[in-house]
């Protein structure tokens, strides 16, 4: 089975209502090829979410950017699975680098938090990657591979995972990994998959790269056969985004 593109955009904590709306209005007037070419999400703060939903193409998703570990309850500031799947939200970025170094999420939280995000019918977006000194002594492969042990020791079902590599050093960085780099490690991962988890698995999920894609350096990363799709930060608030999408076309 073909694995379909898979584009996302992660606004972070970013907007006002404006620009909001004004980001909206630009992806709803967008030129981009059909839901059979590429699946495309956007994923706005928690605030504005059911707002997006209301406004937004019909043909794009809409994805919240975290949620809490299991279901909800005294948990003051969080936000439940069960309440994204109420307000009708498809699917949630977890693990991403920012959370897992700022607030400290290590691997084994966000393989509870992918598992049950999972078991409440969420589509993931599961965030790996590694830091420079991670790249810089050699340990890439086993840094990435142990962030998916993680999730993959507490996941039977992989139908509603899409992976993100994200090199933490070039997340924000503009220093964007090269497509051999990205190709290499995504290659790795499907091995990895496919000796830890299955050749089923390995041969459908999609690993989606992040980290300073832009207009400019997206078709030559969509041209390598392990990218299937990415993940993309600060160009998702411009009008590049739309080239992005447009980046196997
Ligand atoms: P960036 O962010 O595209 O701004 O590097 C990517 C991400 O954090 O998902």
């Amino acid at each position: 089975m073909a694995r379909k593109f898979f584009i996302g955009g992660n606004w972070k904590c970013n907007g006002t209502l404006e620009e909001v709306k004004k980001i909206v209005s630009m992806l709803n007037e967008a030129e981009i090829p059909s839901e059979n070419v590429v699946e495309v999400f956007v994923s706005p703060p928690f605030v504005f979410l059911p707002l997006v939903e209301s406004l937004l193409r019909p043909d794009f998703q809409v994805a919240a950017q975290n949620c809490w570990v299991r279901k909800g309850g005294a948990f003051t500031g969080e936000i439940s699975a069960e309440m994204l799947v109420n307000l009708g939200i498809p699917c949630v970025i977890l693990g991403h680098s920012e959370r897992r170094s700022l607030l400290n999420e290590s691997d084994e939280f966000v393989g509870d938090k992918v598992a049950y995000a999972l078991s409440v019918g969420l589509k993931v977006i599961a965030c790996i990657g590694e830091t420079l000194q991670q790249r810089e002594s050699g340990s890439t492969m086993a840094v990435v591979a142990a962030q998916t042990k993680a999730i993959a020791e507490k996941v039977s079902n992989w139908a509603n995972v899409v992976l993100a590599y994200e090199p933490v050093w070039a997340i924000g960085t503009g220093k964007v990994a090269t497509p051999g780099q990205a190709q290499e490690v995504h290659l790795e991962l499907r091995k990895w998959l496919h000796d830890s988890v299955g050749a089923e698995v390995a041969a459908t999920t999609r690993i989606i790269y992040g980290g300073s894609v832009n207009g400019a350096n997206c078709r030559e990363l969509a041209a390598q056969p392990d990218i299937d799709g990415f993940l993309v930060g600060g160009a998702s608030l411009k009008p590049e985004f739309a080239d992005i999408i447009r980046s196997l076309t």
